[in-house]
């Protein structure tokens, strides 16, 4: 039946990693999104100087785009090479520390300092730790997350927004009989009620 498909699978972390390090990253894109360009203005809603926050951001090429529009970028990536391979590729120096709160997390800053990449899971995430954002950037993050890990995402994510933001999320459409996953099929019913 329609979701049923999927409901069971798991993609674990060490998974993950060995994406990266086989280099089987077709959901990485070196265009930016269609839909960000066509959203932006949601987004931003008219301001300035946002923290944009990119879950599961992989190497975004985005992330480099709304920091070079002077907002303030975070994102949270497990992958440690995806981290690296971002500021690599754009040249971007970046210096790399601790994070006191989370035992064995990295945190990668640009040099410049409008660029944030937590090399952890998301779900030692806190507002306490990242504060709250403006904006959010969701594509391939909710459609990656473990059916099982939904609702978990999700009240993580309500957490860490402000009252006045705006989230942008980018599903994908298909028969989840079809094909396992990821990215996962989340129809919309189950956005609502997840997000309300
Ligand atoms: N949003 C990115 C990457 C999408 S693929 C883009 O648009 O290109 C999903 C990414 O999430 C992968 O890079 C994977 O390594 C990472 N990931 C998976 N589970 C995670 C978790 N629990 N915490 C942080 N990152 C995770």
């Amino acid at each position: 039946s329609d979701v049923g498909s999927q409901k069971e699978r798991v993609v674990t972390e060490e998974e993950w990693l060995q994406k990266w390090e086989m280099g089987n990253i077709g959901f990485h894109k070196e265009e930016r999104h269609p839909l960000l360009q066509k959203y932006l203005d949601v987004l931003l809603n008219g301001r300035s100087e946002l923290r944009i926050f990119f879950p599961l951001c992989g190497k975004a090429v985005e992330m480099k785009w709304l920091a070079d529009m002077g907002h303030n970028v975070v994102g949270v990536e497990v992958s440690e090479q995806a981290v690296k391979d971002f500021f690599s590729e754009h040249s971007l120096p970046y210096c790399e520390e601790p994070v006191p709160e989370i035992s064995g997390a990295k945190m990668f800053q640009s040099t410049s300092g409008n660029i944030s990449l937590y090399c952890c899971s998301i779900y030692d995430l806190s507002s306490s730790i990242v504060g709250k954002f403006d904006g959010v950037w969701d594509r391939g993050a909710l459609v990656a997350v473990n059916p099982c890990d939904r609702q978990r995402y999700a009240s993580l994510m309500i957490n860490l927004v402000e009252k006045n933001s705006s989230y942008l999320l980018v599903t994908v459409s298909y028969d989840p009989n079809k094909h396992k996953g990821p990215p996962f099929y989340v129809p919309e019913s189950e956005i609502k009620s997840l997000f309300g």
